[in-house]
């Protein structure tokens, strides 16, 4: 039963290559592995069937304006309510500097024209001369209400990590919540400090916010666009060697000299990332459970808000030495990196896949976020999390599949302890990547689709189980649903039914398939579901046009890539 979970879990490509690897040709497993195969066949030309449905049957433009328009969730407000425990006082050293450095950080704020203060503060302080507007840059002037504020906001705003700031600091620290488009938790880290009242620097900054905010307009929630990526290639020879693995790669992934053409093509063209939190306002009614309305995300004309997520990211063993990262770790910094298993066995630290990628992006230009939203992490569970071998079959070594069995040939020492150690690293990670903004997803225990026509209810119920026994202890409670191969329970008409009612009781409220569709969200009071759009090969390669509103393809496109992507 688990191990056949496990073998319908996979990904096409991996069915492919678990098959070619797998020493047991006659396997019966890898009979029932050709009859999913086949099923998956059938499976995708319903789903283009239903995305055509689906495409023709879009949101209607205006629907959602009818609900109720609840008040902006305030970013301050929502990690103030998810972060359980201040972080201590001083964490954070590294990016410290950063803001020591005052003015130098403001390149985003005085882009997009909130800056202008704090950027004067910033030379001021170079020119000591200037008193008249100068910043005070030694003294401080936090008082407890703003240092309890900033404290909040620690680990969500880079370069608001450290307690006790000058004047020319607490402008820099606020800033950067402007230039983040929290132009009132800008205002009010400065109102609060104890010195606002005699500072021209501080006041002429929160008028500079305020100005900026009042051009602010809503931005149609039901119109919101939603990209995702699977893992990044960072070694684009490896990937594509021409061994069996390179179609699917080709197909299915992008590398990362594409993910930052991408990245700064969107910025670029004005794309913020929020997330769906966001995109509703929550509330509890007299039963006690949650109802969603329509939230409001006020950006400045031009702007545009869209929702990232990555899938899969657990580093699966049948992408060993194929040019990827091998796992997410936390660096002596307390910031997210990646691992990567040079040729020679060596091991690399770096920013080797979308996390850290995105994470260096925004430090550079906080204005790329919406309030501090980051993106969705979505995970399987089947070869563990994050890279780190947590599932409960690599304690057991019962129901193995054959990349894990080749795991433990490979490592047959692997004891009750490294077990552990696993599950506390990728617990430590996870906890990092939740404090830094990062939002985890299910994708499934077993990549399996979770509509009638792929699972039966007993199986559906098995492994949305599996992944809360097995995922949810290591990464906390998620709220969020990133269907494997888009495989909703259900079409277009509301969701109804045991399979939503389950998913529901365990704790499930966000929704996310796939389809070609520029757009389309569907807000009910009692969920909210949001399409997404790949950018892979397969998309860029055949379908460039139906990316070019994110875009131009043909600045992305790698060389290292080979010429043409086959057809899935
Ligand atoms: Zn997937």
């Amino acid at each position: 039963m688990v191990r056949g979970n496990n073998k319908k879990g996979v990904d096409k490509r991996q069915n492919t290559r678990r098959k070619r690897r797998n020493p047991n040709r006659n396997n019966p497993v890898i009979k029932r592995l050709e009859i999913v195969l086949g099923v998956l066949c059938v499976v995708l030309v319903a789903a283009l069937v239903w995305q055509n449905y689906y495409s023709a049957h879009t949101y209607q433009k205006g629907e959602l304006a009818q609900l109720a328009q609840g008040e902006t969730q305030s970013r301050l407000k929502f990690m103030t309510e998810k972060m359980t425990e201040a972080p201590a006082a001083g964490a954070g050293s590294g990016t410290g500097t950063a803001l020591a450095e005052g003015g130098s950080e403001n390149t985003g704020a005085a882009e997009d024209g909130t800056g202008t203060s704090a950027a004067a503060a910033g030379t001021s302080a170079d020119s000591p001369n200037e008193t008249a507007v100068a910043a005070n840059t030694t003294t401080v002037v936090e008082s407890a209400e703003s240092a309890s504020l900033k404290n909040q906001l620690m680990g969500v705003l880079p370069g608001i990590q450290k307690p006790g700031s000058t004047e020319g600091e607490l402008i820099a620290a606020a800033d950067r919540m402007a230039a983040m488009y929290d132009y009132d938790a800008a205002s009010e880290l400065l109102q609060k400090s104890s010195a606002y009242n005699d500072s021209t620097a501080m006041q002429d900054a929160v008028r500079s916010y305020q100005a900026t905010k009042s051009t602010c307009e809503p931005y149609p929630i039901e119109q919101i666009t939603h990209v995702f990526f699977h893992t990044l290639i960072k070694d684009a020879k490896k990937a594509f060697d021409g061994d069996q693995y390179e179609d699917g790669y080709n197909q299915y992934m992008v590398t990362i000299d594409e993910f930052n053409s991408i990245i700064q093509q969107m910025y670029d063209n004005g794309y913020v990332l929020v997330t769906l939190y966001d995109m509703v306002s929550a509330a509890t009614n007299a039963q006690g459970e949650k109802e969603f309305s329509a939230g409001s995300i006020m950006l400045p004309q031009g702007k545009k808000p869209f929702v990232l997520s990555q899938d899969d990211v657990c580093y699966y063993h049948y992408m060993d030495g194929d040019g990827f990262a091998s796992k997410l770790v936390v660096d002596e910094n307390g910031a997210i990196r990646n691992e990567y298993i040079e040729e020679d066995g060596s091991i690399s630290v770096g920013d080797y896949d979308m996390v850290p990628l995105i994470d260096r992006f925004l430090e550079e230009h906080p204005d790329f976020s919406y309030r501090g939203a980051k993106g969705y992490v979505a995970l399987t569970g089947y070869d563990g999390i994050l890279g780190y071998r947590t599932d409960v079959s690599y304690q057991t070594r019962e129901n193995l599949d054959g990349y894990q069995e080749i795991f433990f040939q490979e490592n047959p020492n692997f004891s009750e302890a490294d077990y552990e150690k696993e599950c506390a690293e990728a617990k430590k990670v996870a906890e990092a990547m939740k404090k830094d903004g990062w939002i985890f997803a299910s994708h499934t225990w077993g990549h399996v689709g979770l509509g009638e026509n792929s699972t039966t209810f007993d199986q559906f119920k098995a492994d949305t189980d599996k992944w809360d026994e097995r995922v949810k202890p290591l990464i906390g409670d998620t709220d969020t649903l990133i269907y494997a191969f888009g495989g909703d329970i259900g079409g277009v008409p509301d969701y109804s039914g045991d399979r939503f009612d389950y998913l529901k009781s365990k704790g499930f409220d966000f929704f996310c398939g796939v389809d070609s569709a520029e757009y389309w969200v569907q807000l009910r009071s009692n969920y909210v579901r949001q399409a997404r759009r790949n950018i892979d090969g397969y998309r860029m390669f055949y379908n460039p046009d139906m990316l070019s509103d994110l875009f131009d393809v043909s600045k992305a496109w790698d060389p290292l890539r080979p010429a043409s992507v086959p057809q899935i």
